[in-house]
């Protein structure tokens, strides 16, 4: 990971947000830019060079993991820290702070600790934006998350029967995944059976795996840091002609969206050509969510792929195209794989079948 050009190309997008320095605390952005992992720091950039500040637990870790800058450990708590180090090295102009990141309280501490010619300047998604296209090393390791990912669900369809209850089809499947040696889940795992499918986030609940229905898979496992995303459903029982149709569209959907990737076309040109197969279909309504969104050191990340989003696709993009249907009352059905955008289009990243799998 070339943490030190990461660095640099941040640092050299301060002066057109009309900042001098920018705070770092969300702690993904904080992986993504230095290489620490632990869970308390914050990472000052705009001065010769770029500082981290952690607390005493992290000594040995912040030396081990940092790199690209220069480690203060102090006992009270990072924020204070960088707060008296700005205080101390007599900074002034404009500080940037994570907008979408920074509590209300620890703005009001952050304020209160710094001298009065430093202003507060609230920016968003500077290093998000930075982060939505990976480089090689970072394709490498979501390639490996998603690997391990994917070879968890036949196993885990085969534990899906009449009578058992979602969360033991979840704990299979989440117990697999240390086995196979995830660091952890990337996300609650969803496992919804029957009329729970038509909710789109239904995570396994003690509810029976009904005898006939649709069962809705979705999970993910961090590797490396790096998360995969997957949603399969299969059908409990011999699906009905409606069942059979209704998956039909859903997976000629997630298809359209796949073919729509490629460089130069917007996030909202994915979720529409998703959408417009189940608008084809007549199943528009029952589409209640977006088509995807980036995946990376967090399990969702920019780019949203939305109707209307102008975000133009680049090479080196991670998505996920996910369209689904909800009938209420009756069932639903998510079909997910990650591809990354590539020269000329995508490649999927995630392997398995998606054929409706009657069980
Ligand atoms: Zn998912
Ligand atoms: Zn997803």
């Amino acid at each position: 990971m070339d943490h030190k050009l990461r660095l640099r190309v941040l640092a050299g997008n301060l002066a057109g947000h009309r900042i001098t320095q920018l705070l770092i605390t969300h702690l993904p952005n904080i992986r993504y830019l230095c290489g620490f992992t632990g869970s308390a720091g914050a990472l000052l950039l705009g001065g010769a060079e770029p500082v981290f500040f952690t607390d005493g637990r992290y000594t040995a870790q912040a030396k081990a993991e940092v790199q690209g800058a220069r480690v203060v450990i102090e006992a009270k708590s990072p924020l204070v820290t960088a707060a008296a180090w700005l205080k101390k090295t007599r900074r002034n102009g404009a500080l940037g702070i994570e907008a979408e990141h920074l509590t209300v309280a620890a703005e009001a501490r952050l304020r209160s600790a710094l001298p009065k010619r430093l202003r507060l300047h609230a920016v968003s998604g500077m290093v998000e934006r930075q982060r939505m296209v990976k480089d090689a090393a970072e394709i490498e390791r979501i390639r490996r998350a998603v690997q391990l990912g994917s070879s968890l669900f036949l196993p885990a369809a085969r534990t899906i029967r009449p009578g058992v209850p979602e969360a033991l089809v979840a704990a299979k499947l989440e117990y697999a995944a240390r086995r196979a040696g995830a660091e952890a889940m990337a996300f609650t795992t969803i496992v919804a059976g029957g009329a729970r499918s038509a909710l789109p986030h239904g995570h396994a609940s003690a509810a029976p795996i009904p005898t006939q229905g649709f069962v809705v898979l979705d999970f993910g496992v961090i590797l490396c840091g790096y998360c995969s995303d997957m949603t399969r459903t299969v059908c409990v029982g011999s699906p009905t002609s409606q069942q059979r149709a209704w998956y039909a569209a859903v997976l000629e959907a997630q298809l359209a969206g796949i073919a729509s990737v490629r460089p130069g076309a917007t996030a909202g040109d994915v979720d529409d050509a998703t959408r417009k197969v189940l608008k084809k279909n007549k199943l528009s309504k029952w589409f209640t969510h977006s088509t995807g969104h980036g995946v990376g050191l967090e399990i969702h990340e920019a780019p949203r792929l939305a109707a209307g989003q102008t975000e133009v696709l680049r090479p080196g993009m991670v998505i996920t195209i996910e369209p689904g249907i909800y009938v209420p009352g009756q069932g639903g059905i998510r079909i997910e794989d990650m591809v990354v955008v590539t020269e000329t289009g995508c490649e999927v990243l995630t392997s398995g079948t998606k054929e409706l799998i009657a069980i």
